[in-house]
């Protein structure tokens, strides 16, 4: 990957997807340290619900972490830091990227990076649980499977984070929670088992990746949402 190049994104629109991605990274000040470091608190403090993993597992999707603090210390390890990035593509959320030393960075998108109320720092912290999946298999190859497994990360923090904050996303209405956060925990919890919303959003996303690939073999889920093929 070169510098600006970017992968394993969390999108909020499908036009996201039209064409390469660049992403200009950008130097943190005073408020973004402070929501990163508080997202990174949350997300370490982040329980995923047991009985929620085993329901994502009996769909094939498997949670590359069993909790926030895994997710978090895994970051710390690979010295993996969290910047804001400008996007060519704003309709992107979060990103794995190059920062400006070419070291591997998750990049969340700059329009976020003012917002400093509670809600939008979980968002952050979601989101930086689903790019310290991607960065987790150590290849910048990528599938629906892969996505799936990132995706539950996202889910699993969420609702982790309904726990402690009752109602806490319950207001919110932006392009961060209606096309991200809010959206993904529906559409896994939907009732019902062909989970039909689920597949046509992933497929509308990522129907153009490989159903899956080596480190993340595809599930029958994965391979219907291939087949659902919205790429034409
Ligand atoms: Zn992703």
């Amino acid at each position: 990957m070169r510098v600006g190049q970017v992968s394993g994104c969390f999108f909020g629109a499908r036009d996201a997807l039209k064409g390469v991605i660049y992403a200009k990274p950008l130097k943190n000040g005073a408020t973004q340290e402070g929501i990163i470091s508080e997202a990174m608190k949350e997300l370490s403090e982040a329980e995923y619900d047991k009985t929620d993993i085993l329901y994502m597992q009996s769909m094939g999707i498997n949670p590359p972490f069993q909790n926030g603090s895994e997710a978090v210390d895994y970051l710390k390890q690979q010295n993996i830091p969290i910047q804001y990035g400008k996007f060519s593509d704003k309709k992107v959320h979060a990103c794995l990227a190059r920062n400006e030393e070419g070291n591997p960075a998750v990049l969340i998108n700059a329009r976020y990076r003012n917002e400093n109320d509670k809600a939008t720092i979980l968002a952050t912290a979601e989101a930086i649980a689903h790019e310290a999946g991607h960065s987790k298999d150590n290849d910048t190859v990528n599938s629906i499977q892969e996505e799936l497994d990132n995706l539950s990360l996202n889910v699993l923090t969420h609702r982790s984070f309904e726990k402690k904050y009752p109602n806490i996303f319950e207001e919110q209405d932006s392009f961060f929670f209606t096309e991200g956060v809010n959206l993904y925990p529906k559409l896994f919890f939907e009732y019902g088992a062909d989970k039909t919303g689920l597949k046509a959003r992933v497929a509308d996303k990522y129907g153009h990746m490989q159903a899956g690939d080596k480190k993340h073999p595809p599930s029958k889920l994965a391979q219907q949402i291939k087949e659902l093929d919205v790429s034409v």
